[in-house]
């Protein structure tokens, strides 16, 4: 039995592709995907490569979705980049590395941010507390130990508080179970069991909650503790994450793009698609230019995109199905502001997550590690930074001058540095996984075996999330076509299963 294992953690779990339907075999088929960011892209890619004729469509004129990047002029005449935000690529992020190597096959566009520091407001006039990763091992469990032991967050006193059984509950997870089991509770809720100190439940938990774009009142304690579980406690990846090493379309999407066109893809950019009609000869669907029609449809949409053309086909799936299309929902806005500053500012980290600056959520310097940004840096002495606030309450442009006052108060620095050139961005596409029945959300197989689903509003029964998602339910939608198709799918890879405890005790 192979031993190849695709991170450090060898409690990683294999997904072996299903086997295909005998006598299904399908040689000329073709697939419409429609979505051209991470789910999207991995579907093309899962059917391209097993000789299936795709046809992607993405809306926006790149490719990369909600990572997605495009060009534009500065004041001062040099070409930037915005993009739809700094992203974390994950060491656990095994599917959706597989998609990034078939254009950068050792993964040499992903450069390692050195620490994953989070800072806290300081209250009463004391410093702010910084927590890190940077130092803390790697494998569970001596990653919890490590970080509970150098952390300012965790006081002895403060430990002494903690709901032993419910923080040991984070160690007994098994997924899917977990998931359900936690139906109707919010992330909140799942804090305030634990009884962790103050500045740990906002620090280590609360930043994370809200990194999925929701208040944790109204997101599911489940998502919670599987990205506790995905992230920390349950794999032995890390919490250290890595970057592109230029802006996104540069370093992942256009040279994916390439590989695809190699492949035979049809990558029509800027073109949407508009309706889906049930037809004698397959699924016809109508686009900005013209109509396709194909053997099955993979709809890798964002959630309001994928409700609107749901909505329009009447014919598909059931009426159950479509209550459940229907009813998922779209998390609050984020912003992201760049600055281009006059003036060098290395005093900046490469990423800084925050809690307790009002909407701040982090503070990014892309000079630090995009090759893009740092000619510019080398070229004008500049320097380029990022802002996020997620779960907006207020998105006027009150909100975006609060989240640079903030990122000021963090880096006094930035409140003496002229800015040359802003970009500010807001939206509100990310899907909400609240505290509904898990079993209710959409999965990739539709009632009707032709059309299937990809992206991070699907359900993956496995405790990935985010990016990781999307990749995952891309290859795993690939995977279903190609099994009806008489034709061999993808492994895939996912975190343990289990927890740390809970594998002990089912191996005992
Ligand atoms: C600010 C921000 C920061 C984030 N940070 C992280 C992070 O650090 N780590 C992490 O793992 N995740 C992060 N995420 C989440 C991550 O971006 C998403 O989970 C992931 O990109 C979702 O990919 P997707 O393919 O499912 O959806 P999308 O990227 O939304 O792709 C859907 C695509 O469909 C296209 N489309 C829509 N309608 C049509 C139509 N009618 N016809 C054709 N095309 C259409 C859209 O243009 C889009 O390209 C972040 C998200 C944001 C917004």
């Amino acid at each position: 039995m192979s031993t190849w294992r695709p991170g450090r953690d060898r409690h990683a779990v294999r997904h072996p592709a299903s086997p295909p339907v005998r006598g299904t075999t399908t040689p000329d088929s073709t697939v419409v995907v429609v979505g051209g960011g991470i789910a999207g892209l991995a579907a093309a890619t899962g059917l391209a490569e097993r000789g299936v004729r795709v046809v992607l469509l993405e809306a926006c004129e790149t490719l990369g979705g909600r990572v997605r990047a495009w060009p534009l002029d500065l004041p001062d005449g040099q070409r930037g980049t915005m993009s739809r935000g700094f992203h974390a690529f994950f060491r656990q992020y095994y599917n959706l590395r597989a998609l990034l190597r078939r254009a950068d096959p050792d993964l040499s566009r992903l450069v390692p941010v050195a620490d994953y520091p989070l800072q806290l407001a300081p209250s009463a006039g004391g410093p702010p507390v910084v927590d890190s990763f940077a130092a803390v091992p790697r494998t569970p469990p001596w990653n919890l130990v490590g970080f509970v032991a150098k952390s300012p967050t965790f006081s002895v006193r403060d430990l002494s508080g903690v709901d032993v059984k419910e923080a040991l509950g984070l160690l007994t997870v098994a997924f899917p179970r977990t998931y359900t089991d936690l139906d109707g509770v919010s992330a909140a809720e799942a804090l305030d069991r634990l009884n962790f100190p103050h500045s740990a439940r906002h620090l280590a938990l609360e930043v994370f909650a809200r990194s999925f774009f929701a208040d944790p009142r109204e997101f599911s304690a489940g998502e919670l503790v599987a990205m506790f579980h995905t992230y920390f406690v349950g794999s032995a990846e890390g919490l250290l994450f890595d970057v592109p090493s230029d802006d996104y379309d540069t370093a992942l999407w256009a040279p994916l793009g390439q590989y695809l066109a190699h492949l035979g893809v049809e990558v029509r950019t800027s073109t949407r698609a508009l309706g889906l009609t049930d037809t004698a000869d397959g699924v016809e669907v109508a686009t900005t230019s013209g109509t396709v029609t194909a053997d099955a449809v993979v709809l890798a949409l964002d959630t309001r995109a994928l409700q609107s053309l749901v909505a329009d086909a009447a014919w598909l799936g059931d009426p159950d199905w479509r209550d459940r299309v229907h009813a998922l929902g779209s998390a609050p806005p984020f912003g992201v502001g760049r600055r281009w500053y006059g003036g060098c500012l290395p005093a900046l980290g490469a990423f800084l997550g925050t809690s307790g600056y009002g909407p701040l959520d982090n503070v990014s310097r892309l000079d630090a590690f995009e090759d893009g940004a740092a000619r510019w840096s080398a070229q004008t002495g500049g320097s380029v930074v990022e802002v996020h606030g997620y779960a907006l309450t207020d998105t006027s442009p009150g909100t975006r001058d609060r989240l640079w006052h903030e990122a000021a108060r963090v880096h006094p620095v930035l409140g003496r540095t002229p800015v040359v050139a802003e970009q500010w961005l807001v939206a509100d596409d990310c899907p909400l996984v609240d505290t509904s029945p898990w079993e209710r959300r959409p999965t990739v197989r539709t009632p009707d075996p032709r059309v299937v689903l990809a992206g991070d509003l699907v359900r993956c029964d496995w405790p990935v999330a985010l990016m990781e998602r999307a990749a995952t339910t891309g290859w795993q939608a690939a995977n279903e076509l190609l099994s009806g198709f008489g034709k061999r799918g993808h492994d895939l890879w996912s975190p343990p299963l289990e927890g740390l405890l809970g594998r002990r005790s089912s191996r005992a």
